[in-house]
């Protein structure tokens, strides 16, 4: 397993308490030994500051760390200066999405797509970030057609990007259909897996409206049986999570990102069935 790369993704706490919690959680999963921890970015800059100061705390644990970095709402003039402030702290890897602005904000910012944030990228800072790019095997909510939304990806890799992230999917097939459909649009990234543990019902429903995964008629009507029995959710979730990461790896996929919503519990879960830090 060890040629393929694990990583794990955190939010950036809003509190004291929820640094503190993300301190132990990290505690936990840096035992599974992962590539590294990615943090997410809010779209118009709301948890900028968050999202450095968790990289900073993730490096000085010693781990490698990766900002998500958004561009929606941004001038050249902010990305240019968190380029900077990320690369005089030595961080060498970013995830470069466009983002999406919360509704009622208004300015759009200087950049329109994600391709434009890696060519800025690669135009300001060279080869000094490993860029990797977000890809959806079912299509991106507002894409016009999968067609469409393929070109834009490919257009976005072919402007700098070494790498992509999949939104999370439970159906293996829509990954392998689109990474070979990306492979013969002439790119050759690794599309590594995002991976969304399941442990509770409404908060996966509620985001998987949000950013267009689908959620397979069987296991939403398995999940809605439980009800409040949040036990059986979690052993379900872990089953079904487990199978589709085990397809996954039979298939070749280059390697898998965790979306842990800074809880250790489903993602050590997962790693251990698997035995991925072997
Ligand atoms: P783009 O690649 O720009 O695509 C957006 C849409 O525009 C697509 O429909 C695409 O087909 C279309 N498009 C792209 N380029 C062009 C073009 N040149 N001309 C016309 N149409 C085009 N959001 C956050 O706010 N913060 C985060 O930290 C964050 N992390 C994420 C991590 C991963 C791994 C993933 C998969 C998503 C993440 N997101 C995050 C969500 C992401 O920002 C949203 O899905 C957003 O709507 C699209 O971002 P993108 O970078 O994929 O956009």
């Amino acid at each position: 397993m060890k040629q393929k790369n694990f990583s794990i993704e955190f939010f950036p706490p809003k509190t004291p308490e929820g640094e503190e919690k993300l301190r132990a959680t990290r505690a936990k999963l840096a035992e599974l030994n992962p590539k590294y921890f990615s943090v997410t970015f809010g779209a118009g800059g709301s948890t900028q500051k968050g999202t450095l100061e968790t990289v900073l705390d993730i490096k000085r644990e010693g781990h490698e760390a990766a900002p998500h970095l958004s561009c929606v709402g941004g001038t050249r003039e902010s990305i240019r200066a968190i380029l900077q402030e990320y690369k005089s702290n030595g961080i060498r890897r970013v995830v470069a999405l466009r983002g999406d602005l919360p509704s009622g904000y208004g300015a759009a910012g200087e950049f329109r797509y994600a391709n434009e944030l890696v060519e800025f990228i690669r135009a300001e800072t060279g080869d000094w970030f490993h860029i990797e790019v977000a890809a959806y095997p079912e299509m991106h909510p507002q894409a016009k057609s999968p067609q469409d939304d393929l070109q834009n990806f490919v257009r976005k890799v072919k402007a700098g990007a070494n790498a992509a992230i999949t939104q999370y999917f439970y159906n293996a097939d829509a990954y392998f259909r689109f990474a070979d459909e990306v492979r013969k649009a002439g790119v050759d990234v690794p599309i590594v897996a995002g991976i969304m543990p399941i442990t509770n019902y409404s908060q996966l429903m509620r985001f998987s409206e949000m950013c267009g995964a689908e959620i397979p008629r069987w296991i939403r009507l398995k999940l809605a049986s439980f009800g409040d029995d949040t036990e059986s959710i979690k052993a379900f979730g872990l089953d079904v999570v487990t199978g589709l990461c085990e397809r996954l790896l039979a298939g070749g996929v280059p390697g898998m990102h965790f979306y842990s919503l800074n809880q250790a519990a489903a993602t050590t879960a997962l790693w251990k069935r698997l035995n991925l830090s072997a």
